[in-house]
């Protein structure tokens, strides 16, 4: 989705197919997850309990961001549970233009003892800084958790939620995607390393470093 017009329509689609990727790749399952992308003073949002087979370009719902937190009316299209926090991190953070949630295993395992990831792996610092937070628990869809997530993402791009699973954030729906699955993949490497005595970690200057190439990498030299 890099380098060519967004439509309204192709954002659609977008949506629903990195929900599937989701699915795909192992971090996703049933009507677990849910995926946004900004659109005009708005944004797009998966509806509520539709598990991704059943997805379609018309069932995703488009959303106000200044839309009002405290009684919404909806009509037939209910939008996920999770709109608070889709919405509140899409106003807090202009870069985002995509938000992607899972319940990944590992991820949500590390989650359920409300651990940070932290630094075993210089990949953290994909994510924006020396570990990746977990914000603490509260109910889902409520207002507490879109504030412990908006808190836990500061100078972050992926926050892990406790007792509940991963948010991921991206300049495009392909990078918040990867990013999530980044964050599984790190999540069990971290567990793995576990089992052979608690993961040494980098220090702050070699995490500083990595974040610090991480603004370049990827970044052609332009030809002369
Ligand atoms: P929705 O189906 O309402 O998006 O809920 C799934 C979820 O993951 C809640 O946290
Ligand atoms: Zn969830």
């Amino acid at each position: 989705m890099n380098g060519t017009a967004l439509t309204e329509d192709s954002l659609r689609a977008g949506i629903v197919h990195t929900m599937r990727e989701m699915v795909r790749l192992g971090i996703n399952q049933g009507t677990s997850g849910n995926v946004s992308a900004r659109w005009r003073d708005g944004f797009l949002i998966t509806p509520s309990g539709v598990p991704a087979a059943q997805l379609e370009a018309d069932t995703i719902v488009w959303l106000p961001l200044d839309i009002d937190a405290s009684a919404p009316v909806f009509d037939e299209k209910r939008p996920s549970t999770e709109w608070r926090f889709h919405r509140d991190i899409l106003r807090a953070r202009p870069e985002i233009e995509a938000v992607v949630h899972t319940h990944s295993n590992a991820a949500t395992a590390m989650s359920i003892h409300g651990r940070d990831i932290p630094a075993h792996h210089y990949m953290v610092a994909a994510a924006g800084g020396n570990s990746i937070r977990c914000a603490p628990y509260a109910t889902f869809g409520s207002q507490a958790l879109s504030d412990h997530a908006v808190a836990a993402l500061q100078n972050r791009t992926a926050c892990l939620l406790a007792h509940h699973g991963v948010i991921a954030l991206g300049a495009d729906l392909t990078r918040a995607l990867w990013l999530a699955n980044e964050v599984e993949v790190l999540a069990q490497q971290y567990l793995l390393a576990a089992t052979l005595g608690v993961p040494p970690v980098l220090s702050d200057e070699q995490m500083d470093e990595v974040v610090h190439r991480f603004s370049h990498y990827g970044v052609q030299r332009k030809r002369p």
